[in-house]
């Protein structure tokens, strides 16, 4: 039997509804903040991601899915979407000006990463970009976005983590005090992170590596080295956000895996995810636009991972509610007069409900577990009596209740009905 490929998951008829149910919340909070959507290619030119999340990120240097096509270019599948997306708003001119430029995604991304749970190799984000503001209040409404979505969601117990690199000046500043920091301490780091002393400092601030952690405690903080400009930016997000309510922790080791980031950084964690505790997270990227060849532009934005959405959804038992596959299922007695049964579900449909039903000619019984099966919320009879005197005998699956509803009730009763 042939399998699917390591990490990746067929979506089986009872989880896509789930997924529909998260997808529909997508867009219609981003249409809430006055989001448009854009849908760019699965893959691109391998320079798109090279040149813009750094040669010495994991993403890069592990993790994507990078080959040759038959034309001898270097194609990758995409691993993210920021970077595509900004190569296409250079290609199609979208950002002018002092024009705010807001845009959202949601699709299947590629990294080559060890399965587990909450991780994939094929995977999906919902996102963000903010684009052409390079002021604080652009950072507070892509925050507010992505909270919308949490609460929407239903998603509670969640952790808003929140940093800042400050300018690319003080970025830098910092990232020399780290680096002899580090230098002064680094064979008592970890193998990984005292690679990273050379290739990635600031990464090794991320590590997970327990000793690590508390030897990191001494390192010098981000927060000391900025400068006014990244102080003013900073304080006025946390204002913004401490006005509108949004709850927030301050984490300085916060920097994010990708090279693109500068002043703020934020992250999104949840209790019932276990080790992969992260479901999203963002920042600005004022420098990103100019790595790609673009006029520098400045912007903002967030991605969150669907598949640990719906795992949080699933851990509070927030998915259980009941689905119905349709409003309902025709139980048709005489095949002698499936016309009517079609008829009666083609105007039923007409008026918006969803309709099913038997198409092999089974016995009243088989039909009536047919229905069950499939999750109809009614089934309705259709004999000859219900044809001759137009009196419809209908049934509520789950209840069990039963009632007769003239005709041209029907499709009424159906539409009100809330049980
Ligand atoms: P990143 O693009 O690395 O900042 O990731 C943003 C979010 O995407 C993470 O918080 C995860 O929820 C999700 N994510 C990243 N990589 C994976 C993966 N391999 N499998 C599942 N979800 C992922």
């Amino acid at each position: 039997m042939i399998q699917n490929i390591k990490g990746t998951k067929d979506l089986l008829p009872e989880s896509t509804k789930n997924w529909q149910f998260v997808e529909d919340i997508f867009k219609k909070c981003s249409e809430l903040y006055g989001y448009e959507e854009i849908r760019t290619p699965i893959f691109e030119k391998t320079e798109v991601f090279s040149r813009s999340i750094g040669e010495n990120t994991d993403i890069v240097n592990k993790e994507m899915y990078t080959f040759e096509d038959k034309g001898g270019d270097s194609l990758t599948l995409r691993p993210e979407q920021t970077a595509a997306l900004v190569r296409s708003v250079i290609q199609h001119t979208l950002a002018r000006n002092i024009s705010d430029l807001r845009l959202w995604y949601f699709g299947p991304f590629f990294r080559y990463e060890q399965p587990q749970k909450g991780r994939q190799r094929q995977f999906h984000q919902y996102g963000a970009e903010c684009i052409s503001s390079p002021n604080p209040e652009a950072d507070v409404e892509i925050i507010l976005l992505a909270n919308s979505i949490i609460r929407n969601l239903g998603i509670e117990n969640h952790t808003i983590l929140l940093n800042t690199l400050g300018t690319n000046n003080s970025r830098n500043i910092f990232k020399d005090k780290l680096v002899d920091f580090l230098k002064s301490i680094r064979t008592d780091l970890s193998e990984e992170s005292q690679r990273r002393v050379e290739t990635n400092p600031l990464r090794v601030l991320d590590s997970k590596d327990k000793k690590d952690i508390e030897i990191l405690k001494e390192a010098p903080s981000l927060l000391e080295s900025l400068d006014e400009e990244s102080k003013l930016h900073f304080d006025r997000v946390r204002d913004l956000l401490e006005k509108n309510g949004i709850a927030y922790q301050i984490d300085n080791k916060l920097v994010r895996g990708l090279d693109y980031y500068n002043h703020t950084v934020f992250e999104f964690q949840s209790n019932a995810l276990g080790s992969q505790n992260a479901f999203g997270g963002g920042g600005r990227y004022d420098g990103l636009f100019a790595q790609l060849g673009g006029k520098p532009v400045p912007a903002v934005g967030f991605a969150m991972g669907v598949e640990r959405l719906i795992l949080i959804l699933e851990e509070s038992k927030k998915l259980e509610k009941i689905y119905y596959s349709v409003d309902a299922y025709i139980v048709n007695l005489n095949p002698d007069k499936f016309e009517f049964s079609l008829q009666l579900s083609e105007t039923l449909r007409a008026k918006g409900l969803k309709i099913s039903q038997d198409l092999q000619h089974r016995s009243l019984k088989a039909q009536m577990k047919e229905a069950n099966k499939v999750n109809a919320k009614y089934s309705i009879m259709v004999g000859d009596e219900e044809i001759n005197t137009g009196n419809m005998t209908i049934k509520h699956m789950k209840t069990g209740e039963q009632s007769h509803v003239r005709l041209d009730q029907l499709a009424n009763i159906l539409l009100n009905s809330n049980m």
